[in-house]
This record gives structure tokens, C-alpha cells and sequence, in this order.
């Protein structure tokens, strides 16, 4: 089998990537693992673009400039990132709305309340699932090939130059040759044997947010191979999910948002962190870190009635019981030790101005570990209860890239033919931290630079 451009993954970054080269005129060939159902890794379960914007329009309000979304990235980075490229992104994601549009994806008018993200990002119409049937839709109209159940295994290199891809199409192996590869199939997050290399066997207990099939097993490939490695090897971006959430892709309606307004014990009934150290859209993402340290990696979230609706719920209800000890029980918890801990809770609140939208004044005195802010007495009942694990969205460790999306080697020589882009190349960008909507935004601006850049040196 031949093409001229060979696009590996079936998400955001390689369809952005796919379309792209094949504007340019290139014959593109896209070689997607999952079978059809399933098509669009990540991306399918996602909801927002983040995008800069010097005028407000229908779907994003006021203005986000370069320097704000730049300092926006540096602050949550968590170290030093390529400063540069990240600056390329944030400029070029001033474009993705035109240009998502112009491959059929749709946006909504702006939301109000819980999300806080209407100025800065966009919304998709449909969500992550109807963008990607967008994608595929207008990739067929264009004359894009799609293999499904078509995974990459391996690839030949020869000085610096990618030759032929090893696949496994339907459980056979089929060798496809092409002019040029880009690489755009996720990190490792759904490795849970990756992840015991550095959490042990509480990985066990890791969620899998999205998608079975971003194993890393091409990540691991080319690092072996010599492609030079970005991004710290054990950092992912991980949120508090519902305990009862599937093993694997229960996206977004598994996340669970009530930390802020209770408080969070573990399963010795005891508080392990400040649940209202930041606003939550800055602190979410280190809850599944935080619940990984805990034993058993399981935590349980605890309100009262009048926390009850601050929140976007998750999919389950809660567990509910008139007092604090029978929902103890019910959470098969000590009830004596949980109903100390909240009684401690409470006696340490001191009065204050309850306001959701700031960083206000109601915390704990003389309470270790504090609670620095939304801090209200737990005691209107009924009293609920979510139970809490581990849910990884992502893994940062990456190949290198240029701000052509070409791959570079150990040797620090720069790929004549590969490219990567989305996830797989998320460490040049992003090292610990997350900012809500970057993960697609980086994906289509790198990935609509690999596709251009691929086709013109064909
Ligand atoms: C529940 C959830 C909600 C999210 N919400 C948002 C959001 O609203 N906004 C945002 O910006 N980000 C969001 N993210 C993060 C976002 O999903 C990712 O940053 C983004 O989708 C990554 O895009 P990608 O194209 O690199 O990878 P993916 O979309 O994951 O695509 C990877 C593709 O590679 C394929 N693949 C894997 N291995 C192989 C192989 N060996 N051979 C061939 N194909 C292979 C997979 O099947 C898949 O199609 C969310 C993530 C989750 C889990």
C-alpha cells in the first residue's frame, strides 16, 4: 500500500493534520486504531476550544489577547516550556474558529454560570462527538482515506527519514509506504501498566477518562528509536472522577465538582487537603494526583443540603443519609472518625461573606490542613456523599518537536519526513499544568501546521 502523506490517530490533531495536507494537494492516507464506533481518541468527549480574540462575537465574549492567554499557559505550565512555540499556538488559535467552520464543525452561543470559560474558550455545537463526525464528514467530501481497526505497530527509519509503516489492519500485517508520517496518536494514559512505573500497583485503581486506545505503544516507539523526549516522564493531568465511573471512557460526566463546597476525607475518615485553596477551575486538575496519594486511592466528597446545587453534579447521585454517622455507614467509613472530623470541621469555620465567584472569606482557624476559603459549616441535613478516584485525562511525556511540527532526534538533528503533533507532542508545550481547552487548541494549530508543512516538501 502507498500514499503520500500518512496520518496516524483518528483525533483532533490528526484530522486538523490530515485536512490540511490534503488542501494542500496531497494524497493523504489516515490510519485510525479504534474501529469506526469509536473514532476520535480524546477528542470526542471534549466540549471547548481555547481560543485568543481581540473582538467578542456570539460565542466568545470580550477580548483575550496573546499576552493574556501566554500568561495564562506560563503560570499553569508547571516549568520551563518552549516559549516559542507555545507563543506560535496561542497565535494561531486566533484562526481555529474560521477554520473549524470551514470543515463543518459548529459552535454555541456563550454559556453563563458554573464553567467560567465564556471569554476565553469556545464551545462546539454538539460537543467533542459532533465535531469529530464534522471532520470525518468533510475529510470524505475531500477525498481523504480512512482505515479503521488500523493500528500503527512500527516504522522503518533510515537516516533520519521515515520509509514504511509497519500496521496492523483488522489483525494483519500490512506494510504502507508514504513521502511523509505525522504522528498524531495521544499520549500513554490509557497504559495502565505505563503508569505502575512510577505510581505502582495503585494504578490499578486509576479511571481512564477517554479512550482505550491511546496506549502509547508509538509514543514508546519512537523513543526508543531515537526521537528526542520531551515533558516530564510521570505527569498527567488527572481530576477527581466518581468512584462509580467505567474503568474506561466515561468522559465528562464522570468529573465531580462539589470539593470546594464540603469537605473531602479519605477512607480513614480523615481531611487531606485544602478543598478551597483556588478557584476550582485552577485546582481540579490536582485532585486526581491528590486522591492517587490516598489509601486505597479512593476519597469521598461530603456536603450538606445547602452545598447541594452549587455544583455541576456528576451522572450518579449521590449517597444520602439524615446524619453525618449513617452516611459514614453507608459509605462503609468509621462513623465515629467521620463525624469527628466534621464536627472539628465545623468548630474551626469562622464567619465569614460566602461567595462562590471570589476567593472569600469564610475559612478555618486552627485546622490542619486548613480550608482557605468557601469554608461553611457542614450541617443542614440530609448530608450526601460522592465517592472519589483517580481519573487521568492525559499523560505530558512527548517527542520533540520544531515549530514546523518536525520531529527532532536525540542527536538534536531535525526529521527530514516526521512530524507530531496533539497529545503525542504535549510536553514542548505543557510540562505539569493544564489550561481548560488548550489540549484541542494545540492539537489543531500544530496540527494543521504538520499537515501544510508535510505537503509542501512532498
Ligand atoms: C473527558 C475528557 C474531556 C476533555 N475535554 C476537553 C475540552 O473540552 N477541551 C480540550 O481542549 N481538551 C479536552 N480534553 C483533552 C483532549 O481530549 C485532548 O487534549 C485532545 O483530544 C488530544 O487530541 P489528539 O488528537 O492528540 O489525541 P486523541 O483525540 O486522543 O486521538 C488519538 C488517536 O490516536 C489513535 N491511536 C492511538 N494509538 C494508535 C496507533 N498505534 N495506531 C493508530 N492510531 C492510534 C486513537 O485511537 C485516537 O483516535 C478532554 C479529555 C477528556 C478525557
Amino acid at each position: 500500500m502507498e500514499t503520500e502523506v500518512l496520518v496516524v490517530g483518528g483525533g483532533n490533531a490528526a484530522m486538523a493534520a490530515a485536512l490540511s495536507a490534503r488542501d494542500r494537494g496531497a494524497k493523504v492516507l489516515v490510519i485510525e486504531r479504534a474501529p469506526h464506533f469509536y473514532r476520535g481518541g480524546n477528542s470526542r468527549l471534549t466540549r471547548d476550544y481555547r481560543c485568543m480574540h481581540l473582538e467578542e462575537s456570539e460565542y466568545m465574549q470580550g477580548q483575550y489577547t496573546e499576552e493574556e492567554f501566554m500568561d495564562d499557559l506560563k503560570r499553569v505550565a508547571g516549568g520551563e516550556i518552549n516559549e516559542s512555540l507555545a507563543r506560535l499556538i496561542v497565535r494561531k488559535s486566533a484562526e481555529l474558529p474560521d477554520w473549524l467552520e470551514s470543515q463543518g464543525i459548529r459552535w454555541q452561543p456563550t454559556l453563563s454560570g458554573t464553567l467560567h470559560l465564556g471569554r476565553t474558550n469556545i464551545f462546539q455545537l454538539g460537543g467533542g462527538k459532533a465535531v469529530m463526525n464534522s471532520y470525518y464528514q468533510t475529510a470524505k467530501k475531500k477525498g481523504v482515506e480512512v482505515l479503521y481497526d488500523a493500528k500503527l505497530e512500527d516504522v522503518v527509519i533510515e537516516n533520519n527519514e521515515f520509509k514504511a509503516a509497519k500496521v496492523l489492519i483488522d489483525n494483519k500485517v500490512v506494510i504502507i509506504k508514504a513521502k511523509a508520517i505525522i504522528f498524531a496518536c495521544g499520549g500513554f494514559e490509557a497504559n495502565i501498566e505505563w503508569h505502575k512505573r512510577y505510581w505502582g500497583e495503585a494504578a490499578d485503581n486509576f479511571i481512564i477518562r477517554g479512550t482505550p486506545y491511546n496506549t502509547g505503544n508509538v509514543l514508546e516507539m519512537l523513543l526508543n528509536k531515537g526521537a528526542a523526549q520531551v515533558g516530564e516522564k510521570d505527569a498527567f493531568h488527572a481530576v477527581a472522577v466518581d468512584g462509580r465511573a467505567p474503568k474506561f471512557d466515561g468522559g465528562i460526566v464522570t468529573r465531580l465538582d462539589s470539593v470546594p463546597f464540603g469537605i473531602v476525607v479519605n477512607k480513614n475518615g480523615q481531611r487531606f487537603y485544602d478543598e478551597g485553596e483556588d478557584f476550582w477551575p485552577k485546582r481540579y486538575a490536582i485532585w486526581g494526583g491528590l486522591i492517587a496519594r490516598q489509601p486505597d486511592q479512593v476519597a469521598y466528597s461530603i456536603i450538606d443540603s445547602e452545598a447541594r446545587m452549587r455544583f455541576l453534579p456528576s451522572v450518579w447521585k449521590p449517597v444520602e443519609a439524615p446524619t453525618i454517622k449513617e452516611l459514614a455507614g453507608k459509605l462503609g467509613l468509621n462513623p465515629e472518625a467521620v463525624e469527628k472530623t466534621v464536627k472539628d470541621f465545623n468548630n474551626a469555620c469562622r464567619p465569614g461573606n460566602f461567595n462562590p465567584a471570589e476567593l472569600d472569606d469564610c475559612k478555618t482557624e486552627g485546622l490542619t490542613p486548613q480550608k482557605s476559603h468557601w469554608a461553611l459549616k457542614i450541617e443542614k441535613g440530609p448530608f450526601y456523599a460522592y465517592p472519589l478516584k483517580t481519573g487521568i485525562t492525559f499523560t505530558y511525556l512527548a517527542v520533540k518537536v520544531t515549530e514546523e511540527a518536525r520531529m527532532v532526534m536525540d542527536d538534536g538533528s531535525v526529521t527530514k519526513n516526521m512530524f507530531a503533533c496533539g497529545e503525542i507532542a504535549a510536553g514542548n508545550v505543557l510540562r505539569r499544568g493544564y489550561l481548560a481547552g488548550f489540549g484541542l487548541t494545540m492539537g489543531a494549530s500544530m496540527g494543521r501546521i504538520a499537515g501544510e508543512v508535510a505537503a509542501n516538501a512532498i
